[in-house]
């Protein structure tokens, strides 16, 4: 019999988790005439009780599994431990809060069955979303596009079906800092969406403030583009451009006396004050790729797994 996994991450969730468990768990009965099962469940360092729960579920059902960090790592890295965890044909990546229905695993394995590798939920609606993470959400994805070589699918999160085979590619991957949906489109492979409404959370609060928002930003775009660096030049010529007219502009004040050039404290300043921030800004462009490039040097492990339960 063919096996499915599924993989969920979970940050703070106590007030969701065992919601999570029931109605993964239903659907997957519902499915057990022609396949297995086992449900991942990756406790990412909350300090709340969802451990607890998880481990409760977990001594009566012992195709629930449990994978411990020993401190918070990041919902991409729990998902990669899952990842490389995982035992099933067909593997489904899903939030713990049922902003994703899992009962749409039921018409993912439909898409497989029809030779899919990978069939990702595409977002129709998204109910219960502050608009300022709509509009964030949508710029991200247009400059992420404009920027990389890869066609990532806007709309799309990391709720997916992901077929065996390109589950071992996506382990053999050694890069830190991963932007996962992006490894998805670039792995290739025959893949399809679905579309859904996505709901709002069952209960408790994002775990996804602004500012690991902003870093999965940031690791989606250098992760798949150099373009920024590239863009460093473009300023760079640009503001050579600017200082050449401003220098002709002052030569030919002074052969024609147009105006008195020592009263010239605001353009000085500004000219200062402009080139000092294009400077910056390009070293801070720069620093992202560099600080990428020591992360993977240092070769530390992606996470650290202080428990592992129901695994044989
Ligand atoms: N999550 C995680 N580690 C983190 C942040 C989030 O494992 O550091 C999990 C979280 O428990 C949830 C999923 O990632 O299962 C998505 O998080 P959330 O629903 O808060 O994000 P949003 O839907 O608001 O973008
Ligand atoms: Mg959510």
């Amino acid at each position: 019999m063919k096996k499915i996994s599924v993989i969920v991450p979970m940050y703070y969730e106590e007030e969701v988790a065992m919601e999570c468990y029931r109605r993964i768990k239903s659907v997957l009965i519902g499915l057990s005439n022609e396949f297995e099962h086992e449900i991942i469940f990756i406790n990412d360092g909350s300090k709340d009780k969802t451990l607890d729960i998880l481990k409760g579920i977990a001594i009566d059902d012992k195709l629930v599994k449990i994978i411990s960090f020993s401190r918070n790592f990041g919902h991409q890295a729990a998902v990669t431990a899952g990842i490389k965890n995982c035992i099933g044909d067909v593997v489904i990546i899903i939030d713990a809060d049922m902003q994703d229905p899992p009962e749409l695993i039921v018409e993912m394995i439909d898409k497989w069955k029809q030779g899919y590798k990978i069939v990702y939920a595409k977002r129709k609606k998204r109910k219960g979303e502050t608009p300022l993470k709509l509009i964030t959400a949508k710029m991200f994805y247009k400059t992420l596009n404009s920027l990389s070589n890869v066609e990532i699918p806007k709309d799309t999160g990391d709720f997916r079906l992901v077929d065996k085979e390109v589950i071992e590619v996506i382990k053999e991957l050694p890069e830190h800092n991963k932007f996962l949906r992006g490894l998805f489109s670039w792995v290739g492979y025959s893949q399809t969406p679905i579309e859904y409404e996505r709901k709002e959370r069952y209960a408790g609060k994002t775990k996804y403030p602004l500012r690991k928002m902003l870093k999965l930003a940031a690791d989606g775009i250098i992760g798949f583009s150099t373009k920024p660096l590239r863009m460093v030049g473009v300023l760079g010529i640009f503001s050579i451009l600017v200082s050449i007219i401003i220098l002709i502009y002052s030569l030919l004040s002074y052969a024609f006396k147009w105006n008195n050039l020592t009263a010239g404290w605001t353009s000085i300043m500004i000219t200062v004050t402009f080139f000092a921030g294009v400077q910056l800004m390009s070293l801070w462009i720069m620093s992202e790729y560099i600080a990428r490039i020591y992360d993977e040097s240092k070769a530390r492990p992606e996470y650290i797994i202080e428990e592992k339960i129901n695994f044989d």
